[in-house]
C-alpha cells in the first residue's frame, strides 16, 4: 500500500532516518520540490501540465532522467555532461544492490535489463525501445547503453580471454562511427541525424559476457544521396572524404582541394569531416582493409562526379538531351572512377529501352527530367547496395557463432513520429512503424499489467487506454487499407492522378474512424488520425515512390563495371532479374517499398514479442539544440506524441512495485513488531497480505494515519535498524 500510494521507498535499511523523515514529511505536508520528484507517477494530479512542470524543473536543475512508471524519460541536455556517463558511474549502477533506488538513469534500465537476463532461471531475452523525435537523443542513448554493456558485460580476468573480449566489445562499438558516417547526415533538426532505423542485438553467453552482436537496419533514406533539402547535407561520409583525403588520394579520386559538387551542399559547415580518420580506423577494426576502404571511397567519389552530369533540355524529342558545359568532364571522371564504359554510361542515362513483348525493344530518348531521374537512380541504387553490404560486413565481423551465445539484449533506435507540412510515403512508413511499436507497448505493458491484476484478484477498475488497432487497420489492414490501395495502384501500373488516389482512399476507407475529415486542401491528400495526432499525407508521387522503379538498363549498366566493389554489389548474373523484368513477365508480385517495409517491421515485432521490453522516451527540450532552454510548447507536443500521460496514469494508479508476500513480510516484519497495532483486528489499516490488501483507491486519510504512525515509530525503527 505504501509503495503504491506515494511511490516512496520506505526502506529503513537503505535510507537514513533523516532522509526518510524528510520524505515522509514532504508527503504529509504537501508537495515535494518538483525537481526532486524522480518519478512522474508522483506528481499530483497527473496532467500534461504537472508533468511538464516537473520535467522543466528537473531540466533546469540539470537532472535529465526521470522515471515515468515503466518508462524512462530522457531529456537531451544539449551540452556535454561527462560525469553522467563515466565508467565509475556505470560500475556504481552495476554493483548497486538495488539500482532502481539510485537516481533515474539510462544505466538503471541497462542494469535492470542485464539482471533480468541473468537472474531468471529460464533466461528471457530483453529489449530496449528508444524512441523520440529527430534530435531527441535516441542514438546517443543507444550508444550510451552499448558502452555500458561493453563495461559491465566484458570478459573477466584471464588475459587472453580479456583480449578477445576487448576486441569484440571494441568492434561492436566501432560499428557506430561507421554506420553513422554512411547513414547519418546533418538535417534541419539534428546535425547528426540517423537516416535509417536500427535494431542491434547484443549477444550474451551463459556467463553474461557479450560475445557478439547483430545489426538490422530499416529504410535507409537513400534519396538523400542525390537530393538534399535546402540547408541540409548529404551523408557525412562524402564530406569526410572531401575534407580528409590525402594529397595522393585526392589525385586518385579526382577530388581537388576546395572542389565543389552539386550533391555536396553546405560544405562550409565543418561538422563531421574531421572524423574521416575515426571512420577509417573503425572500418579497419571491423575487418575492412585499407584497399577495400579506398575502393569504397573511390566509388563514392564517382557518385559525386555523377551528380555533376547535368543535362540541357532537348529541343528535338527524337534526339537525346545534350550535356551542359563541363558535364562531359564529369561523365569521363565518373565513368573512370566507377569503371564503366563512358559511352555506355552516358547513353544509358539519355536513352530509355522499352520492351514490347518478348522480342521487340524500342529505344526512346529521355527528356531532361527523365535523364536526371535516371542519373539519381543510379546513385541511389549504388549507395543503397553499398550500405547494405557494409551492414553485412559489419555483421560478419561482430556476430558471434550461433552456439556461443544464449541470450540477447536488443536495442531499437527507431525514427520517431513525424508530421511536417508536406508528408509523403517516408512519413507514412515512419508513422506506421510508430503505430506498431505503440501497439506493442500497449499490449506488453498496459494491457498485460491490468490483466495480471485481474488474475491476482485485485480490486481494479480497468483504465482505458487508446487502442490503435483501428489506425493500424486503416494503414495496413486486409483486404482494403491505405497500403493495399497504394500497392494496388503500383500493381495495375495504370496512370492515375494524385486526386484519383485521394478519392479512392477516401471512398474505400470512409468507414474508418481514423481517416480524418479532409477539409478543403489545395493539394490532393488524406488525413490519418494517428495515436500521436492527425497527419496529412499528400498523394502526389506516392505511387511512384512506392514502386521505387529501377529501369533494368541501369542495373545492366552497373553489372558492366570492372570495379571490384561494384562487381560484388552488382554481380553479372543473368539469372538476377530486376523487379521490373520479372513483373513484366508476370511471374512475381511487385515488391513495393511499403510491402518490403511491412515485412521487415513484422519480423522486428516478432523478435520484440519474444523479449521483455523496456522503454526509453527521449525528449528534445528545444529545437535549437541549446542547453538550459526548455520550450514548453515543443515538449508538450512530444509528450502527447508518445502518450506519456496515459502511461503515467496507469502506472500511478497501479502498483509500480511488486514484492512477493514472503519478501514483504521479511522486510517489514519489524514494523509490526515495533507497533503492536499492526496486528490488531480485522479493521487494521495494515494489509494482512500482499495481494488481498485494500484496493489502490483506499482513502488517503487511512494512508495518512498509517504514515503518521510510522513517523512516530521512526526513532525506534532507526535505532533498531542500527542495532546489529
Ligand atoms: P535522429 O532521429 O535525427 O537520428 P536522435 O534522436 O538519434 O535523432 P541524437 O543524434 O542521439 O538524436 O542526439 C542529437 C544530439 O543531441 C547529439 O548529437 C548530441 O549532441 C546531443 N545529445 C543527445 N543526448 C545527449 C546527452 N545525453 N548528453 C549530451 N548531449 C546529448
Ligand atoms: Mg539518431
Amino acid at each position: 500500500l505504501l509503495f503504491q500510494v506515494n511511490g516512496h521507498s520506505l526502506d529503513s535499511n537503505a535510507q537514513d532516518g533523516e532522509s526518510l523523515r524528510e520524505d515522509l514529511q514532504e508527503f504529509l505536508g504537501g508537495e515535494a520540490p518538483l525537481h526532486r520528484v524522480d518519478d512522474l507517477t508522483r506528481v499530483n494530479p497527473v496532467t500534461l501540465e504537472t508533468v511538464l512542470r516537473c520535467l522543466q524543473a528537473r531540466y533546469m536543475a540539470d537532472t535529465f532522467y526521470t522515471n515515468a512508471g515503466c518508462t524512462l524519460v530522457a531529456l537531451n541536455p544539449f551540452k556535454p555532461v561527462p560525469q553522467l556517463y563515466s565508467p565509475e558511474l556505470m560500475r556504481e549502477y552495476h554493483t548497486a544492490p538495488q539500482p532502481q533506488k539510485l537516481k533515474p538513469h539510462v544505466f538503471t534500465v541497462g542494469e535492470q535489463t542485464y539482471r533480468n537476463v541473468k537472474s531468471l532461471i529460464e533466461p528471457v531475452n530483453q529489449s530496449i525501445v528508444v524512441s523520440g523525435e529527430s534530435g531527441a537523443g535516441k542514438t546517443w542513448t543507444s550508444r550510451c547503453l552499448m558502452k555500458f554493456y561493453a563495461v559491465v558485460a566484458s570478459s573477466p580476468t584471464s588475459l587472453e580471454s580479456h583480449k578477445i573480449a576487448e576486441r569484440i566489445e571494441q568492434r561492436i562499438l566501432n560499428s557506430n562511427p561507421v554506420m553513422e558516417a554512411f547513414g547519418n547526415a546533418c538535417t534541419l533538426r539534428n546535425n547528426n541525424s540517423s537516416r535509417f532505423g536500427k535494431f542491434i542485438q547484443l549477444q550474451l553467453n551463459r556467463a553474461q559476457q557479450m560475445t557478439g552482436a547483430a545489426v538490422q537496419t530499416y529504410l535507409l533514406e537513400k534519396t538523400r544521396v542525390a537530393c538534399q533539402a535546402s540547408s541540409e547535407r548529404n551523408f557525412h561520409i562524402f564530406y569526410q572524404i572531401c575534407k580528409g583525403a590525402s594529397a595522393d588520394e585526392r589525385l586518385q579520386w579526382h577530388l581537388p582541394e576546395g572542389a565543389t559538387f552539386s550533391w555536396l551542399p553546405n560544405p562550409e559547415r565543418t561538422l563531421e569531416e574531421d572524423c574521416f580518420e575515426v571512420t577509417r580506423e573503425a572500418m579497419l577494426h571491423l575487418g575492412i582493409d585499407v584497399p577495400t576502404q579506398n575502393n569504397i571511397f573511390k566509388v563514392l567519389a564517382g557518385l559525386l562526379h555523377l551528380g555533376d552530369i547535368q543535362f540541357a533540355d532537348s529541343e528535338n524529342e527524337a534526339q537525346p538531351c545534350q550535356l551542359m558545359d563541363n558535364a562531359k568532364c564529369s561523365v569521363r571522371t565518373s565513368a573512370s572512377l566507377l569503371q564503366l564504359p563512358e559511352d555506355v554510361l552516358l547513353e544509358t542515362l539519355q536513352i530509355r529501352t522499352i520492351r514490347a513483348g518478348r522480342q521487340q525493344v524500342f529505344r526512346k530518348p529521355c527528356s531532361q527530367t527523365e535523364c536526371d531521374t535516371r542519373r539519381d537512380c543510379v546513385a541511389k541504387l549504388v549507395y543503397a547496395r553499398l550500405f547494405d553490404w557494409l551492414v553485412s560486413v559489419i555483421n560478419s565481423s561482430i556476430c558471434a557463432d550461433p552456439g556461443s551465445w544464449t541470450t540477447f539484449i536488443g536495442l531499437l533506435d527507431v525514427y520517431g513520429f513525424e508530421s511536417f507540412p508536406d508528408n509523403s510515403l517516408e512519413q507514412l512508413c515512419i508513422n506506421y512503424a510508430n503505430e506498431k511499436l505503440q501497439q506493442h507497448f500497449v499490449a506488453h505493458y498496459l494491457q498485460a499489467q491490468q490483466e495480471e491484476y485481474a488474475v491476482e484478484g485485485l480490486e481494479w477498475s480497468f483504465v482505458n487506454y487508446q487502442d490503435n488497432q483501428a489506425c493500424l487497420d486503416l494503414i495496413e489492414g486486409n483486404p482494403i487499407s491505405i497500403c493495399a490501395l497504394i500497392n494496388e495502384e503500383c500493381r495495375l501500373n495504370r496512370p492515375s492522378s494524385a486526386a484519383q488516389l485521394q478519392t479512392r482512399i477516401e471512398s474505400a476507407l470512409a468507414g474508418s474512424p481514423c481517416l480524418g475529415h479532409n477539409k478543403l486542401s489545395p493539394e490532393p491528400s488524406f488525413i490519418v488520425v494517428h495515436y500521436a495526432g492527425p497527419v496529412r499525407y499528400h498523394t502526389a508521387g506516392l505511387v511512384e515512390k512506392n514502386k521505387d522503379p529501377v529501369p533494368p538498363e541501369l542495373t545492366t549498366l552497373l553489372q558492366q563495371s570492372q570495379d571490384p566493389l561494384l562487381m560484388v554489389l552488382f554481380p553479372n548474373n543473368p539469372k538476377e532479374k530486376t523487379q521490373e523484368e520479372t513483373s513484366v513477365q508476370g511471374r512475381a508480385p511487385v515488391l513495393t517499398v511499403v510491402s518490403k517495409f511491412k515485412a521487415s517491421l513484422e519480423q522486428l515485432l516478432q523478435v520484440l514479442h519474444t523479449t521483455t521490453p523496456h522503454y526509453i522516451r527521449c525528449i528534445k527540450p528545444n529545437s535549437q539544440g541549446q542547453a538550459q532552454t526548455f520550450f514548453r510548447e515543443e515538449v508538450l507536443s512530444q509528450l502527447e506524441a508518445c502518450g506519456l500521460v496515459e502511461t503515467i496514469h496507469i502506472s500511478a494508479a497501479g502498483f509500480p512495485i511488486r514484492v512477493s508476500h514472503q519478501n514483504f513480510v521479511g522486510r517489514y516484519e519489524l514494523l509490526r513488531r515495533l507497533h503492536p497495532r499492526t496486528s490488531s483486528g480485522p479493521h487494521s489499516p495494515y494489509p494482512a497480505t500482499g495481494c488481498s490488501g485494500p484496493s489502490p483507491h483506499s482513502e488517503e486519510a487511512t494512508v495518512q494515519s498509517l504514515l503518521q504512525d510510522i513517523l512516530h515509530t521512526l526513532p525506534a525503527l532507526t535505532q533498531a535498524a542500527a542495532t546489529p
